[in-house]
């Protein structure tokens, strides 16, 4: 199988875990990970039908995002204060955020461009030390310390769920959307009407993901790799 082969069965296994799980394939957007291939790669997905990418490096996304300005790029990486601006260029969503010194970078960088830039709040929800994130705890005051930013507009929570175990993957995600659902309550209803993603699930738990009410899932290998089939 090729890149596109593997576009459409992920695609069309989404689509139907979304029916089992009671949801409408529309309600989960897929981010084709492309950050093993280069734009080459990214162009078959995206010959195939996908219009949402994933990057977690600042120079590939710019890099992919001006070979293919016609579809929207996700910045799924670590964020670095000085590569801010070049984030801000090319994402359509940034899901990997947790510092508000970054945050005020981004809400600069933004209002440079004349945007303003969605994001969302990492989650550290499985508590491991080796993953970013904030605590659960902490994403309350977080969101409400963004609302002083006018370029940076909080749209959800993002999360990594442990690797390995399922049931365990699965407990992370009900974690982040419940988490979302305390937030969401906190917000005036302008902000509460758009806190409303939850980008969570990877190759290999994606289908946990939906269950627990995914509005994104990030896949790469799946899609990118011969590895994974
Ligand atoms: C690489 C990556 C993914 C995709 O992982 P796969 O296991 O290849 O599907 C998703 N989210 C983040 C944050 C990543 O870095």
């Amino acid at each position: 199988m090729g890149i596109r082969e593997r576009y459409e069965r992920v695609r069309d296994e989404v689509a139907d875990v979304c029916r089992q799980a009671g949801r409408a394939p529309s309600e989960v957007r897929l981010i084709a990970v492309s950050k093993t291939v280069d734009a080459e790669g990214a162009r078959a997905a995206h010959m195939a039908g996908a219009c949402d990418f994933g990057e977690n490096r600042p120079d590939q996304i710019v890099l992919k995002s001006e070979a293919l300005p016609d579809v929207r790029w996700h910045f799924i990486g670590n964020i670095q204060s000085r590569r801010i601006p070049d984030i801000v260029r090319s994402s359509t969503l940034v899901h990997s955020l947790f510092n508000i010194s970054h945050a005020r970078k981004i809400d600069a960088a933004a209002e440079a461009l004349s945007k303003v830039q969605d994001v969302l709040v990492e989650v550290n929800v499985s508590g491991e030390e080796s993953k970013g994130g904030l605590a659960p705890g902490e994403v309350a005051d977080f969101v409400a310390a963004c609302a002083a930013f006018e370029h940076v507009r909080v749209r959800g929570l993002m999360t990594m769920a442990p690797q390995g175990d399922l049931a365990e993957a699965r407990k992370c995600f009900e974690g982040l959307a419940a988490i979302r659902a305390e937030v969401g309550a906190t917000l005036d209803a302008d902000r509460a009407a758009c806190f409303d993603e939850l980008s969570m699930g990877m190759s290999e738990d994606w289908q946990e993901a939906v269950y627990a009410g995914a509005t994104m899932v990030r896949i790469g290998r799946a899609i990118f790799s011969d590895a994974f089939e």
